[in-house]
């Protein structure tokens, strides 16, 4: 116990300066495949990743559609926050954030989710790559077709945070970041929504994706079929 207090007090310390950590910040390893896949995501697939913004607006589609069914069968679940999707792209962090409001992880299903390869079309574009001894132009061409999931922000990203608050009564802020190397951090951290909110620290050589302009294309593009509201820098697109 006096081990908790004490690294609550250290990180209470820091965050006045900086974070909201709030609890222990816990370094977690990558398993060996998911480290295969964000190599492969990191170095190889040039071409087609702009896909990212399909794959995250995807994703927080989905956890809305989640939301909003859980909303309709229990009562239990209920948030005022609308049910949409806010992207924000920040030239000058050289951020692209995209939040949602939707059903959020929990500590269990975030370590799931995002520290190993549960999605199926992740694990057989690794097979494929494997079985192919592939290089990266054909890596190139498997991504469409099987796609990375959440995993494509590392194609953008250097460093990758993950904001998120479970729906389930009673769950606490989260903040999953990485760098997409070896390893993740988890800590709970306060002043956190109910739903996920992803802050892709670009790279050098992908500052555009932090243009306005740039990414409204992409919207147009890839989200066609998203059943919410988007909103880009607070305006409705
Ligand atoms: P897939 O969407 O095919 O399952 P992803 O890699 O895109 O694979 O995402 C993995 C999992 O992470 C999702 O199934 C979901 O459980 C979780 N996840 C990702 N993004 C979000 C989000 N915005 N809100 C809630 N859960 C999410
Ligand atoms: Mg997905």
């Amino acid at each position: 116990q006096s081990g908790s207090l004490r690294s609550t007090f250290l990180n209470a310390s820091k965050s006045a300066a900086k974070e909201e950590v709030k609890g222990e910040e816990k370094k977690h390893e990558f398993k060996a495949e998911t480290k295969k896949l964000l190599h492969l995501v990191a170095n190889s697939l040039y071409s087609e990743r702009e896909v990212f913004v399909r794959e995250l607006i995807s994703n927080a589609s989905d956890a809305l559609e989640k939301l909003r069914y859980l909303q309709a069968s229990t009562s239990s679940a209920k948030t005022d926050a609308n049910l949409e999707i806010n992207i924000t792209a920040d030239p000058t962090e050289q951020t692209l954030t995209i939040q949602d409001s939707g059903i959020g992880m929990t500590e269990a299903e975030v370590k799931e989710n995002l520290g190993t390869i549960a999605r199926s079309g992740s694990k057989a574009f690794i097979e494929k790559l494997e079985s192919q001894k592939s290089s990266g132009g054909v890596a190139d061409s498997i991504v469409g077709q099987f796609g990375v999931g959440f995993y494509s922000s590392f194609m953008v990203g250097d460093k990758v945070k993950v904001y998120t608050r479970s729906a389930e009564s009673g769950s606490k802020g989260l903040l999953w970041e990485s760098d997409g190397l070896g390893a993740y951090t988890l800590s709970e951290v306060d002043n956190v929504d109910i739903g996920t909110k992803i802050v892709i620290h670009l790279k050098e050589d992908a500052k555009d994706y932090a243009e306005k302009e740039k990414i409204e294309e992409l919207v147009k593009k890839y989200s066609n079929f998203v059943g919410f509201d988007i909103r880009l820098n607070g305006e409705k697109i």
